[in-house]
């Protein structure tokens, strides 16, 4: 379909687009476009005024920040993906990035686009959840304040985020020393996630372990984390990882399948981390 009529601005700086997301209440940035421009085309969405930050180079990079990793929110999959910094000290989250769609996708949509739409089967989500990622969000007047990823995910498609404020930046932390998996079942190489899971295994710190598809928004399998805290095997623990889901049953798989599903991701997630 065609999408609805809508203005479109481009911004060349943050304050730029705040300024122009501030002009009406449903104006929306436009990222990578791969998420927004099919809901747009489906009339799933309609803004009236789309605000073009791709030319914004102050929202593309990715460096060291003391002990935590700054990526700037407009990074393509593809940047992230093939970073040698984030292979070296944080390498779930670029391996996590090579398995986003195909590599049309993985060029032109960006994590500041994936983490702002807030879909559970994304793959970043959940990855970030595991992780305890920070997110830096501007709005007008220069206030800028941090999100935690717990909190930032609220909901379907609902994230923490003002109708004029940008999500300028992620950071995460390195994660020298501990296992790591993150696995994507999915019945074609490209196809989204019917089920992900994020393992991060201890070395002293507790083990995270997150999921994707399995709620309205990404989440900790806070069970099997408990299980693992007090000592549980990886098949011990993973009998606990379908509590609290509500995963949804749709043309691909139903919650039941899901439900079954989850629990050997992530047992295996927990082997392959621990290996590692
Ligand atoms: C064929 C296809 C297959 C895909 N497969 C996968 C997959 O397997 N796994 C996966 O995770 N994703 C997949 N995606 C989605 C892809 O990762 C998108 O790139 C991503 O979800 C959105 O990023 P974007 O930059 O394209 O954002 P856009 O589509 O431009 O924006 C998405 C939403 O976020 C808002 N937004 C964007 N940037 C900001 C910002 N900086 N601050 C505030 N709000 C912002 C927009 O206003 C919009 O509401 C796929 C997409 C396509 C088209």
């Amino acid at each position: 379909m065609i999408p609805a009529p809508f203005e479109y601005e481009r911004a060349d700086s943050v304050d730029g687009a705040i300024q122009l997301l501030s002009v009406k209440d449903d104006a929306k940035i436009l990222a990578g476009g791969h998420s927004l421009l099919p809901l747009m085309r489906l009339r799933l969405a309609s803004p009236s005024m789309l605000v073009d930050i791709t030319r914004i180079g102050e929202l593309k990079y990715i460096r060291e920040d003391g002990d935590r990793i700054a990526i700037g929110a407009l990074t393509r999959h593809h940047d992230v993906a093939n970073s040698e910094l984030l292979q070296r000290v944080c390498p779930i989250l670029p391996y996590a990035a090579s398995k986003v769609g195909d590599p049309q996708v993985r060029h032109v949509g960006t994590i500041g686009g994936s983490v702002s739409h807030g879909d559970p089967a994304g793959d970043m989500p959940a990855v970030l959840l595991a992780l305890g990622a920070e997110m830096t969000v501007r709005g007008p007047n220069g206030a800028s304040r941090t999100v935690k990823a717990d909190d930032f995910f609220r909901g379907l498609f609902e994230p923490d985020l003002a109708s004029n404020e940008v999500l300028t930046e992620i950071r995460v932390p390195t994660t020298a020393g501990r296992g790591w998996s993150y696995l994507k079942f999915n019945r074609r190489a490209q196809d989204w996630a019917l089920v992900g899971v994020a393992a991060l295994a201890s070395n002293g710190a507790p083990a995270a372990v997150t999921l994707t598809n399995m709620a309205d928004r990404p989440m900790h399998a806070s069970g099997v984390e408990e299980e693992l805290a007090g000592g549980a095997d990886p098949a011990r623990a993973a009998e606990r990882a379908a509590e609290n889901t509500r995963p949804p049953s749709d043309a691909f798989a139903s919650a039941e399948y899901r439900h079954e599903l989850v629990k050997v991701l992530v047992r295996r997630a927990l082997e392959e981390a621990l290996r590692r």
